[in-house]
């Protein structure tokens, strides 16, 4: 190939598109394109392989080699240079091919006379659909221009393959989105369900990867990109109030936008011959098959904001994937990540989500537990592989994600839901019964909220109130700090959906994990034991006391339940109360109606409060233990990180007799005690827990049904005896042998 790379492989694209207007079947397309590549590129062989099946590549069309082959010779994922490319999914160009590692001879091809051997993956969006192969009897490597005008052919070949104008008959690469696949991730939210893909972000469909006028397509590259810059720098203004990492991303985006590599392979992709949006998919595709080979973390994070930039650059210019799609019925939203504004946005209307990225201390999570959505985060690769319809099965007990499931599947999961919906049922007719053990004990059942939406869960669940209202999560959805007017109206609306039973309200719990998009935020550590909830609230008391009036003007005389997060010392809670009763002091003078009576509580959530003074108990009106972080500084296991938040069981007898210490202190002194972390929803730790003296619990929605149901079939007294036992044994968790008597006393 001599002349310039550019009119040589638009040439040969112009080409390719007048065989693809021809009215002819797949093969004698397939047959056309492999004649038309030699051709331009002088060279003797030109074949296209396409995957048979997950591991298996068949010729499929060729040109220099014997045609007899065509169909037969298959080979496998891990055989000979053309499976080294499929799996690569890089180029390999060599000069000696049969000297070369991995070479393998396939007689009935005849291709032993041929030395060099360019092969070159048909790929799309990173997923590999096949190999287009040049082989030549002159031992010569194949120039970059040509290597690159090859690249270009691969990706026309490969739009042209996802839209079935190559594949007929060739069921695989056809079936491609329609064969079942299982991925796994991590739980966010439990939780069982089935129904229909919705994609966050649609994927874009390139249906004109062929261009005519290079400098039209220029011009639309341009002002794509204009617009595009434009949109990153609202981002980018939006995000100046965040957090770090989130003004870090945004500028890496702006960096991309901005970046001359980037254009200037996009322009070389339009000169050759491709449409504007054809460009941007080829250097898409690049960067994904880039990102699945990088191990580290950080890089792989730049080259996902770059995969996003493109996405967005491909919206803008098709006008495609605008997310006004409609929501189909039964829908699971498919997203890379979601904000916890864009969640509530959606709302109730999901019976799933499924992430690709995610965290599960993240503000969309948070969202997810609140509205009692099943989420399954971390799932590689779901974006890609999942399709607007398709079917999908989401097992948020196990994290496992089943798309377009299989009928056996299918069975075992439909049993599995029918069985959540039986208990469902079984539960329900326990309802409005209390959680009074065998042994005459009453546990009281209460639920967590955080939103309105939750609200409506109060009389189903048959909670007797609300046992932790987390205020934070309203400020957390906002762009913006609410205003007292809004949060009087808010808190109001909470305690008259309420009907009279009683909502404890946790002030604010923000800093840690919980970062207001509005806060500026603190470069710290350790968040998680940095400057948090009741620490911000004392050291920066404007948004407490704004809050702590708008509790007291929304309760309108009726009795207001207060509950400060984070307490560590006496002190700080004699503080907070201060403050507390300031803000009554300021309403009685301004005239407004006050709470019959305030209760004033706090949260145990650091081991040093439960060593309080005896004071401290005599005087806090209630205590609530927060255990997901009370156990977190308990074992020194962060409960955000994946690798240790499981590590220790919640039925390790050191944290139980830690448990059973905090009852003891409390039941001196006669002060209220709850429990309010996860743990409260999860059956068997609530059993133990109701063994070691608690008797009030406070939990999702959802567990209420499943804790009560298990407490009315238990006796206290035995469980708490077979506690004794395990840990007189020296057992380290008192979980299996709570189990093994769960199992002998049938179930
Ligand atoms: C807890 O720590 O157990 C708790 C209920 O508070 P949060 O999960 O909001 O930190
Ligand atoms: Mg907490």
């Amino acid at each position: 190939m001599t002349s310039s790379p550019d009119s040589e492989s638009r040439k040969l694209l112009r080409r390719l598109r007048d065989a693809m207007a021809e009215d002819s079947s797949g093969q004698a397309r397939l047959d056309h394109i492999v004649q038309l590549i030699a051709g331009s590129l002088e060279t003797e062989v030109c074949s296209i392989y396409l995957f048979r099946d997950a591991e298996t590549l068949e010729l499929c069309a060729t040109e220099g080699l014997n045609q007899e082959a065509v169909h037969q010779t298959r080979m496998r994922l891990n055989e000979g240079l053309v499976g080294r490319t499929a799996r690569t999914g890089k180029v390999v160009n060599t000069a000696e091919a049969p000297s070369t590692r991995g070479f393998r001879y396939m007689p009935e091809t005849g291709e032993e006379v041929f030395s060099a051997f360019a092969g070159i993956p048909i790929q799309r969006l990173g997923e590999t659909l096949g190999v287009l192969v040049v082989q030549s009897k002159t031992a010569r490597k194949y120039s970059e221009d040509e290597i690159y005008a090859l690249e270009v052919v691969a990706m026309v070949l490969a739009e042209m393959t996802e839209l079935g104008e190559l594949t007929a008959g060739n069921d695989y690469v056809m079936a491609r989105h329609q064969r079942p696949a299982m991925l796994k991730g991590s739980v966010a939210q439990e939780g069982v369900t089935v129904g229909y893909v919705h994609l966050h972000e649609p994927r874009v469909v390139v249906t004109s990867p062929f261009a005519d006028d290079p400098e039209q397509e220029l011009a639309r590259l341009d002002t794509a990109l204009d617009t595009l810059r434009v949109s990153v720098d609202q981002l980018l203004a939006g995000a100046q109030s965040g957090s770090k990492d989130q003004i870090e991303v945004v500028e890496t985006y702006r960096m991309f936008a901005n970046s001359r590599g980037w254009r200037r392979r996009m322009e070389a992709d339009i000169a050759s011959g491709l449409s504007a949006e054809a460009a941007v998919e080829k250097e898409q595709s690049t960067a994904r098959t880039r990102l699945q080979q990088v191990p580290d973390a950080y890089l792989r994070d730049r080259l996902h904001d770059l995969d996003d930039l493109s996405n967005r650059l491909l919206r803008i210019l098709t006008g495609q994937g605008s997310s006004t799609t409609e929501l189909p019925s039964d829908a699971i939203l498919i997203a890379r990540n979601i904000g916890p504004a864009e969640l509530l946005d959606y709302g109730r209307k999901l019976k799933g989500i499924v992430l690709e990225e995610g965290a599960v201390g993240s503000h969309a999570t948070i969202v997810a537990r609140a509205l009692a959505i099943p989420l399954v985060i971390n799932v590689r690769g779901i974006t890609t592989e999942a399709l607007t319809g398709d079917h999908i099965m989401v097992d948020g007990e196990q994290g496992i994600v089943h798309l377009r499931p299989d009928d056996t599947v299918k069975a075992a999961f439909t049993d599995k839901v029918a069985m959540q919906a039986e208990a469902q049922t079984r539960y329900a007719t326990i309802r409005d019964l209390p959680a009074t053990a065998l042994c005459g004990t009453k546990v009281s059942l209460h639920m967590n909220a955080g939103l309105m939406a939750d609200l409506p869960s109060l009389p189903s669940s048959g909670a007797e109130g609300v046992g932790l209202f987390r205020t934070e999560l309203q400020f957390l959805v906002r762009n913006q700090m609410p205003r007292r007017a809004e949060l009087v109206a808010l808190y109001k609306r909470v305690i008259d959906s309420a009907g009279g039973k009683p909502v404890v309200f946790r002030t604010l719990d923000i800093g840690s994990d919980k970062v207001l998009p509005y806060m500026k935020p603190n470069d710290e550590p350790n968040p998680a034991l940095g400057w948090r909830a009741i620490r911000v609230g004392l050291d920066k008391p404007g948004v407490l006391r704004m809050q702590l009036q708008a509790l007291l003007r929304a309760a309108e005389g009726r009795p207001l339940h207060v509950m400060f997060p984070f307490v560590a010392q006496f002190e700080e809670y004699r503080s907070a109360k201060a403050e507390l009763e300031k803000a009554q002091e300021r309403e009685r003078i301004l005239g407004h109606v006050l709470p019959e009576a305030v209760h004033v509580g706090a949260m145990l959530e650091t081991p040093s409060l439960a060593f309080a003074p005896r004071k401290f108990f005599e005087e806090v009106e209630f205590l609530s233990i927060g255990g997901n972080d009370l156990k977190q500084f308990f074992f020194a296991a962060d409960r955000e990180n994946e690798r240790v938040r499981r590590r220790y069981d919640t039925l390790n007898v050191s944290f139980l007799s830690f448990i059973e210490q905090i009852v003891g202190r409390c039941v001196t002194t006669d002060t209220r005690l709850s429990f309010c972390g996860e743990d409260a929803g999860r059956p068997i730790e609530a059993l133990c827990l109701a063994a070691m003296g608690l008797r009030a619990l406070s939990m999702r929605p959802a567990s209420i049904g499943p804790v009560k149901h298990l407490l009315r079939r238990s006796n206290l007294d035995e469980v708490k005896a077979v506690i004794d036992t395990a840990r007189a044994r020296g057992d380290q968790s008192v979980r299996p042998a709570v189990m093994d008597w769960l199992r002998n006393r049938g179930g």
